[in-house]
């Protein structure tokens, strides 16, 4: 991508929280015009009639979304994107749906480092 991501935002919806996994998926919007695929744009596969999506042919990420009613716009999910930090959602969409508990998360306990970072030292 090379232009400007306008909004950015999180997707509570049910389609958006299967397709990428996540319980509060986060996506930043797109000009079609600005997206460029490396090294070819993959098909798109349709789960909903009107909305195409893109994977990773490699690694199996959510990529990209697309609706026939948005045709401005491209959705790319926000933890495929490398300036991640630079972009803080500003609005929710499909907010009816957002998870009760979701808002409490940020209370939760928390703890640096991960199983994966034990893994990657080679310790249990
Ligand atoms: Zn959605």
């Amino acid at each position: 991508m090379s232009g400007p991501a306008d909004p950015v935002c999180y997707c509570h919806c049910k389609d958006c929280k299967r397709w990428t996994g996540a319980a509060a998926p986060a996506f930043a919007t797109f000009d079609p015009t600005v997206v460029r695929w490396h090294p070819s744009e993959p098909e798109p596969f349709v789960t909903t009639t009107g909305v195409q999506r893109w994977t990773c042919q490699t690694c199996g990420s959510a990529m990209a979304a697309r609706f026939d009613y948005l045709p401005d716009q491209v959705y790319v999910p926000l933890g495929v994107i490398d300036q991640i930090e630079r972009l803080a959602p500003t609005l929710h969409c499909h907010a009816e749906s957002r998870l009760a508990w979701l808002d409490e998360s940020c209370k939760l306990p928390e703890h640096s480092g991960s199983g994966r970072d034990a893994l990657m030292r080679g310790q249990d």
